[in-house]
């Protein structure tokens, strides 16, 4: 098991069962954050999803790297080690990073519910800054951030009206403070010019 423990965060470690089936990778390939909400009522539901098993071939699923709560706290379900699933076409190359917030829960794709009306709270986007710091001295590679909703632009069809169309992914949405984030750490935005 590497030895990666981020010593000035406390940083829960929680690993999923299946961490270890997950493919490994070297630190020096993951350039990208790819910031997200769980959509999901609250953490324990979120982990539940987590260990899922969605891919029979290797016994794993799908997670970010780390949760954040609404309270501060932060989780660490797969070590950035591996590579976890969580954003389309992304992943080799991205640590996934998880905020507890409701979204669209649970009509996540019923084209009258589609605000994201959850703020995220001071203490929620404290601890991702600090985690944010302290992943980019742990991962010297770490150059770009992104919305989930800026990489997967998909539209599927409305689950109320087969005639309308909705984003497949709005996370981690229009109440995501970007500037207050960006301003405090050294990543640049992906779709200004970090590629
Ligand atoms: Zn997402």
């Amino acid at each position: 098991m590497p030895n990666d423990s981020l010593p000035d965060l406390a940083v829960r470690m929680e690993p999923l069962p299946y961490e270890a089936r997950l493919e490994q990778r070297p630190l020096s390939q993951v350039d990208l954050v790819v910031m997200h909400c769980t959509e999901l009522p609250d953490l324990a539901t979120a982990r539940a999803y987590g260990e899922r098993v969605l891919y029979d071939a290797t016994g794993t699923g799908n997670s970010g790297h780390f949760y954040i709560d609404r309270d501060g706290s932060v989780h660490r379900y797969v070590s950035p080690h591996y590579v976890a699933h969580h954003t389309r076409g992304y992943n080799p190359r991205a640590v996934g990073i998880e905020l507890v917030n409701a979204g669209r829960y649970p009509d996540w794709l019923d084209s009258r519910r589609q605000a994201m009306d959850e703020a995220y709270p001071d203490v929620q986007i404290a601890a991702l800054i600090a985690l944010l710091r302290e992943l980019q001295i742990e991962i010297p590679s770490l150059r770009c951030i992104a919305g989930h909703e800026d990489l997967d632009t998909g539209e599927v069809e409305a689950s109320d009206d087969a005639a309308l169309r909705v984003p497949r992914k709005r996370d981690p949405g229009p109440l995501f403070p970007w500037a207050r984030v960006l301003d405090a750490i050294s990543l640049q935005r992906l779709d200004v010019g970090c590629s």
